[in-house]
């Protein structure tokens, strides 16, 4: 499969005039909110579907079937009163306060229930007490419930259709729309297989979607990372024979002065980890095409940042490296000088990431951004602490940490703070013979410890490291998305970017 640019999708347009119960459509989505543990049909779209069925949904929800609970989702075939094949009603939780996640979940869920099939046209009707942010959210989660993970597979489980979204401000529509792409681009690129994306294959790509974007795009080959003297994340690609890269995205919003970046992007892109010569089991090995999920969700963030030509100046950097045990094969024990001249002592060859980010975000810094946050999957600690959906986030600078955080559950991606005590921490990674070691002492704290490695590289700038190894893949479907790829933090890296600049 060669590399392209943003993934197609079909179109999705706003109907400003038709009444929701004249809707002509192969599937007519609206969504309920529940009050006191019962469907709210009071008002809006659900009351006018309820008066045209001749009071259809009230008798659901006296019987029992309908609560507008959040992952509900009820598909009834051939609706009297109603010019659709089916009416697919959604929960999305209580009304007030809203769960900001509630609107993209409903969402994803009515669509990828309906991808099921081919549909040539489908309807979804916004929640009048929707804000546009929580609009926006809805329309994203519709395009990224439709897409599955049959890039390979002849018989298709979902097949993407055209939406027309109904009382929803067009505004919000195409700039949903955007984002859910965005999304869509991350996890497609999470989905492919490893030896598809690799550094320079996955640079080609980010080449592409740049000049689709209009961002701007230097990659840096194994000749320039010698020159630029990026021996960390080359030590870490020896073990390969597809050499490491490194990606620079940039990006400056219409009218906006020249300046240093408002915000840099960090992600780590280990196309595939075998863990080198620290070896991985196979069964942990398996997913490992995911390693890249981070750079993925850097890339996909600045794509959807420039198409939204929001006001600041950005920096976006991809580190791509395969982690292999070729004869070449960076050791344990070896020292390695990276690009900042702290020196490194290699303990273990499977935590790769941090040394590939240390001579990426020391690139960065040079620039002089207001912010840096990266985007790894950094540890299985990480997972262990916080489970496989919410990201754990890291800082050096609290208030920089908490405008993450926000933007992050602006758009419902769950996020949790660990600590970062330097009269704790600091001393677990000192190395026996070079400036610092790759691994903490033992296992406890694994994923702080990591943190504490990549603090060492962004020189004093406020900086928030989010490591999203469990977020960043599901082994299994939820309702409102298929396994694989989930675009974590795609969602909440454009969130952060409108808020600056
Ligand atoms: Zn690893």
């Amino acid at each position: 499969m060669t590399p392209d640019a943003m993934p197609p999708q079909p179109p999705i347009t706003v109907d400003a005039t038709t009444k929701v119960a004249a809707v002509t459509a192969d599937a007519l989505v609206i969504f309920v909110c529940s009050r006191d543990g019962r469907a709210d049909l009071g008002r809006g779209p659900a009351a006018a579907i309820d008066a045209a069925t001749g009071g259809l949904l009230t008798r659901l929800a006296a019987a029992g079937e309908l609560h507008g609970k959040p992952g509900e989702c009820l598909a009834l075939l051939a609706p009297p009163g109603l010019q659709v094949g089916q009416l697919v009603v959604v929960g999305t939780g209580a009304a007030a306060p809203s769960d900001p996640a509630a609107p993209y979940r409903a969402a994803a869920t009515a669509t990828r229930h309906l991808a099921a099939k081919p549909r040539t046209a489908v309807a979804l009707v916004a929640d009048p007490d929707w804000t546009a942010r929580q609009t926006e959210q809805a329309v994203a989660g519709a395009a990224v419930g439709m897409v599955g993970q049959d890039l390979f597979r002849a018989e298709r489980r979902r097949t993407p259709f055209p939406v027309v979204w109904l009382g929803a401000d067009a505004g919000a529509v195409e700039r949903g729309a955007r984002i859910g792409a965005g999304v869509n681009l991350a996890r497609r690129l999470v989905n492919m297989p490893p030896d598809d994306i690799y550094p320079a294959s996955f640079a080609a790509t980010a080449a592409a979607v740049a000049a689709d974007t209009g961002l701007g795009c230097e990659i840096w080959d194994e000749a320039r990372l010698v020159r630029e003297g990026c021996r960390a994340i080359l030590a870490v690609g020896k073990g390969s024979h597809r050499s490491p890269r490194i990606v620079l995205l940039t990006y400056r919003g219409p009218g906006v002065p020249e300046g240093p970046p408002h915000l840099a992007l960090v992600g780590k892109g280990v196309t595939f980890d075998s863990g080198g010569l620290s070896l991985k089991p196979p069964d942990g090995m398996l997913t490992m095409k995911c390693d890249m999920a981070g750079a993925a969700a850097t890339l996909a963030a600045a794509a959807t940042i420039a198409r939204l030509g929001l006001p600041i100046r950005l920096v976006a950097a991809l580190g791509l490296a395969e982690n292999m045990t070729g004869p070449a094969a960076y050791k344990l024990g070896d020292v390695i000088r990276a690009r900042s001249g702290t020196t490194i002592e290699v303990h273990n060859t499977d935590a790769e990431g941090r040394i590939v980010l240390a001579d990426v975000l020391d690139v960065v810094r040079g620039l002089g951004p207001a912010g840096i946050v990266d985007a790894a999957t950094l540890t299985g600690a990480c997972v262990v602490a916080l489970g496989t959906e919410v990201a754990g986030l890291f800082t050096n600078d609290q208030a920089w940490c908490d405008r993450v955080a926000t933007a992050a559950r602006a758009v419902g991606e769950p996020v949790w703070q660990l600590p970062m005590y330097p009269e704790i921490y600091d001393d677990l990674i000192k190395g026996e013979v070079a400036d610092i070691k790759n691994i903490g002492d033992g296992r406890w704290g694994g994923a702080i410890t990591a943190a504490k490695f990549l603090e060492r590289f962004v020189g004093g700038i406020p900086w928030t490291h989010v490591d999203i190894a469990g977020p960043a893949f599901a082994e299994k479907p939820r309702p409102w998305t298929d396994g694989g790829g989930s675009g974590a933090m795609v969602r909440a890296f454009v969130e952060l970017a409108r808020g600056l600049g």
